[in-house]
């Protein structure tokens, strides 16, 4: 037999062993299981287990068996009494040992004594440790008992570790969740301005795939350029002012890895060890190019609306006080003209406000159109016809519409500003005159229609941007001839508003040809809709003429 000083040297042994299972952050199933063999072991026991409230709450049901020794699985569900039993502090010693009876009964071990004892944390009790040895008339004893609070002890530490541990996986979890999921982008950098996560919205943004960005100093991927074209995250990065801000924030635009400009404005919330060294942040990165955008065509709009309203308006001028001087006398020729310039740029200014005019009712919520038929062979010859009256003579215009060009269900008026639109940009942006043509054919349910001409063309990074507002392409003609780049916006407007789309055709040099459609006024009806209008053409037949439909069926 060992003596009390051998167990103790064993219980030692056993301890230290469990201990070394509990730092390797063995799972919490394989550390229980140690547990409950030494347990097992250290009383000359022959079976145990160790059973678990699942969380939350006390309640006797909730308790299970979680590792055993030497006791089958199956037969867990046999000890659900016993373990009430346990759990139910009105249970006398005398109903265990018959819960216990019966359960060895019903699993037919040798279940012969038991000894069992509370996982305790702090107070609360989150379990049990239970014994069981197969001799008949060996009793567990007190020491037995001080023997296996150990264990006990070790194991709730154990479980506590593993739920703590659990929980703080599943709280990362959802944090890299959130992080993933927001939409604006998130971006981790150590204390080596190295990013160390980058979130999906950011890949968007950025253009940079997670995988290559994380590990490269922030100032590599974000880059945030200001308006004289100085990364600041090199030059002035918001982390390194002194003294510290809480939440610095930069805005500037960025180059993104495929080449697009986007801008961008960055928020962080930085970290600071004891002694104020950094020790990381948090970038929160929001793209603000629409905004921005916004704020330089606003500013585009005051500087081209006062030039483009100046400068008719200084012509107007210039001519009505040159002929009201009352010292001269001026012959009729002359007056002509100059009436004759005054109209030209009052109507310049007149084109100008009903622009702009229609730009703000388009803000406000769209055109409203006045729908009907609209024969466009004849709307193109008079567009032309008005536009060709201004053009100098080394233009020739051709029209070109298939003879029974079918009506377009559309606002004449809109249309007929969308041709002269067109049909102006033609005439300006070709320096050296040539060829205009408007013609048009039908698709489907839709008309066809095309201005082209042989100036100067759009090179291919324009040919988007040219329909926004204000847009204009920044080349010499461009600065020579005058437009408040709305002509196009409008045009793009008009023409969606039909439900209809415009795109522009072009090699720099070689002329440019802008293609919109518009719907036809008696569009082709889908199969079922002709059928059913079949049918009621019948019907109305058939009450005109009662007899006609029976006598065609019979
Ligand atoms: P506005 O029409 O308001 O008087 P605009 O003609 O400059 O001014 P848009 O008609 O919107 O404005 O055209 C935008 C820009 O697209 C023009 O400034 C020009 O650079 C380019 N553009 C338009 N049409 C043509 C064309 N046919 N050929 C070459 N460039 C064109
Ligand atoms: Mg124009």
């Amino acid at each position: 037999m060992l003596d009390l000083g051998d167990y103790q040297l064993r219980q030692r042994d056993y301890l230290l062993r469990i201990n070394q299972a509990i730092t390797a952050q063995l799972d919490l199933e394989t550390v229980l299981s140690l547990v409950v063999r030494y347990a097992v072991e250290i009383v000359a026991g022959n079976y145990g287990f160790i059973a678990l409230y699942e969380a939350p709450g006390e309640s006797a049901e909730r308790l299970r068996i979680a590792v055993s020794y030497q006791i089958p699985p199956e037969h867990y569900p046999a000890f659900t009494a016993l373990l009430a039993g346990l759990a139910d502090p009105r249970v006398t010693r005398e109903q265990q040992a018959r819960l216990l009876w019966q359960t060895a009964e019903e699993v037919r071990l040798p279940l012969r004594q038991m000894i069992s004892l509370p996982l305790l944390i702090g107070q609360r009790p989150i379990g049990f440790i239970v014994v069981f040895r197969a001799a008949v008339n060996v009793a567990f004893t007190m020491a037995d008992e001080s023997l296996i609070a150990a264990f006990a002890a070790q194991a709730a530490v154990a479980v506590q570790n593993a739920r703590l541990y659990r929980a703080a996986v599943q709280e990362q979890e959802r944090l890299n969740a959130i992080i993933e999921q927001s939409a604006d982008g998130v971006m981790i950098i150590d204390h080596r301005w190295r990013i160390t996560t980058f979130n999906r919205a950011m890949e968007q943004l950025t253009g940079w795939p997670r995988e290559e960005a994380i590990g490269r100093p922030c100032a590599e991927v974000l880059g945030i350029h200001n308006e004289q074209g100085f990364n600041i995250c090199l030059t002035a990065c918001p982390l390194q002012r002194r003294p510290p801000e809480p939440n610095p924030t930069v805005e500037g635009r960025i180059t993104t890895r495929d080449g697009r400009e986007r801008y961008v404005s960055s928020r962080y919330s930085p970290t600071y060890g004891p002694h104020g060294e950094f020790l990381g942040a948090i970038a929160n990165v929001r793209d603000i190019t629409t905004r921005k955008r916004e704020e330089q065509q606003q500013a585009t709009f005051i500087s081209v609306i006062s030039h483009e309203l100046k400068t008719p308006v200084a012509i107007i001028k210039g001519y009505a006080s040159t002929l009201r001087r009352p010292d001269a006398n001026w012959d009729q020729q002359t007056i002509r003209e100059g009436l004759a310039v005054i109209e030209e740029e009052a109507d310049r200014l007149d084109t100008l406000i009903g622009n702009l005019l229609d730009v703000s009712r388009l803000q406000a919520g769209g055109l409203a159109l006045q729908l009907g038929p609209v024969d466009l062979p004849s709307l193109a010859a008079r567009a032309v016809q008005a536009i060709a009256a201004t053009a100098s003579e080394r233009f020739e215009f051709q029209i070109r519409f298939p003879s029974n060009m079918p009506p377009v269900h559309a606002d004449e008026e809109r249309i007929r500003m969308v041709l002269t639109n067109l049909l102006s940009n033609a005439v300006k942006y070709s320096p050296n005159g040539g060829v205009i043509r408007v013609g048009g054919w039908v698709d489907g349910d839709q008309a066809v229609v095309y201005v082209a001409d042989q100036g100067i063309g759009i090179a291919p990074e324009d040919q988007q941007r040219i329909f926004e507002r204000f847009y204009r392409v920044d080349n010499t003609l461009g600065r020579q001839t005058q437009g408040a780049g709305l002509g196009l916006y409008l045009t793009k407007a008009i023409i969606e508003a039909h439900g209809g789309q415009i795109r522009v055709e072009s090699q720099p040099g070689r002329g440019a040809r802008f293609i919109f459609t518009l719907p036809l006024e008696h569009r082709q009806l889908p199969v079922a809709e002709a059928a059913n209008t079949a049918a009621q053409a019948q019907m109305v037949a058939d009450q005109q003429d009662p007899h006609a439909s029976a006598a065609a069926n019979g």
